[in-house]
């Protein structure tokens, strides 16, 4: 760049480097996506298209940046998470916000007359989604981030599929139904469905009480037999890698495919059986058949 009298003006801005060896979590968010679903008539509670469409971007979001080890995804929400030990854009925080915001949208929109192919899109009802970085400095707090979305997910999809069913099956309006289910529990929810419209909950399917979770896919291994790499935490951070090995590690990356799962990430199970998640070592490709 040619030296100028106006180059001071680069002092201006200012350091956003996030602390490191920390887990870096990017969470999006759909602005004014209750107006948004609306217009587009999302079904509701769920509406399965909007869903696969979140994580078809997610998935592009993934191929997009090897760093991402794992993303979760509910409603018009999705967590992006990056290892300690992640280098990419020297950890600057706006950076890597706006990268994954604007590539998430980007894709977001793109995909859109796919899942919605009656539905063109329209200002002022265009997507848009704002993020954060935050920063956990353990495992263990990380797996609680994590959890602590999968119950919101719970929590909230109990809560919607009850008010829904009673509003649609049961003909109530949306303010008696809110005011039936004000201080209820769980269990009460349950036995609105089950008593009043014979719905099992349990029955519903999984990526509604799962949400979804994107990892890349590789060999699974027997649980417990990995340790699910918790312990790392005490030990030193670990020795800065070459760019070189960056780069091998990035190519291993990218040749693992890139998977949707409605599963149980709060429980150990997800994590022993998937090493590589939290230890950021690729594992084996699964054999092709
Ligand atoms: P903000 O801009 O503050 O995020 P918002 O209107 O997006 O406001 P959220 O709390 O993010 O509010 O909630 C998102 C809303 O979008 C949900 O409450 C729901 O109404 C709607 N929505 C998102 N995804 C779906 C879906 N797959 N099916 C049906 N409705 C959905
Ligand atoms: P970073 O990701 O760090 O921002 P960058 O490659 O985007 O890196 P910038 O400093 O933002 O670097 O510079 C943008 C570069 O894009 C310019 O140096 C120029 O080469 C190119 N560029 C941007 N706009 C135009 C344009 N209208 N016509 C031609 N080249 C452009
Ligand atoms: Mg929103
Ligand atoms: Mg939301």
């Amino acid at each position: 760049m040619a030296n100028s009298k106006f180059e001071y003006v680069k002092d201006f801005e200012q350091p956003d480097i996030l602390l490191p060896n920390t887990w870096i979590v990017v969470r999006i968010d759909g602005r004014g996506f209750h107006k948004l679903s609306d217009h587009y008539a999302f079904v509701k509670p769920n509406d399965r298209r909007a869903l696969d469409l979140m994580n078809a971007a997610a998935v592009e979001v993934m191929k997009e940046l090897p760093d991402l080890c794992i993303a979760y995804g509910i409603s018009d929400e999705f967590s992006f998470v990056f290892h300690p030990t992640c280098q990419l854009f020297e950890r600057r925080n706006g950076k890597l916000v706006t990268t994954i915001v604007s590539t998430f949208t980007a894709h977001y929109i793109y995909l859109w007359s796919i899942y919605f192919p009656n539905k063109p899109l329209q200002p002022p009802y265009l997507p848009s989604f704002d993020g954060r970085a935050v920063i956990y400095p353990s495992t263990r707090i990380l797996r609680d981030y994590m959890s602590w979305r999968q119950v919101d997910c719970h929590i909230n999809n109990l809560y919607n599929t009850t008010f829904w069913t009673m509003v649609q099956q049961g003909g109530m309006s949306n303010t008696d139904a809110e005011q039936e289910l004000k201080g209820t529990v769980s269990a009460d929810k349950n036995e609105i469905l089950f008593k009043r419209f014979g719905i099992n909950y349990n029955n519903e399917e999984e990526i509604y009480k799962k949400g979804s979770v994107l990892y890349r896919q590789y060999k699974l291994q027997e649980p417990k037999s990995a340790q699910a790499s918790m312990e790392d935490d005490t030990s030193a951070p670990e020795e800065k890698q070459s760019r070189s090995q960056q780069d091998k590690l990035k190519k291993l990356r990218r040749k693992a495919q890139v998977v949707v799962d409605h599963i149980d990430i709060i429980r150990d199970d997800f994590w022993e059986r998937r090493p590589w998640i939290l230890s950021n070592k690729p594992g084996t490709l699964p054999v092709e058949n």
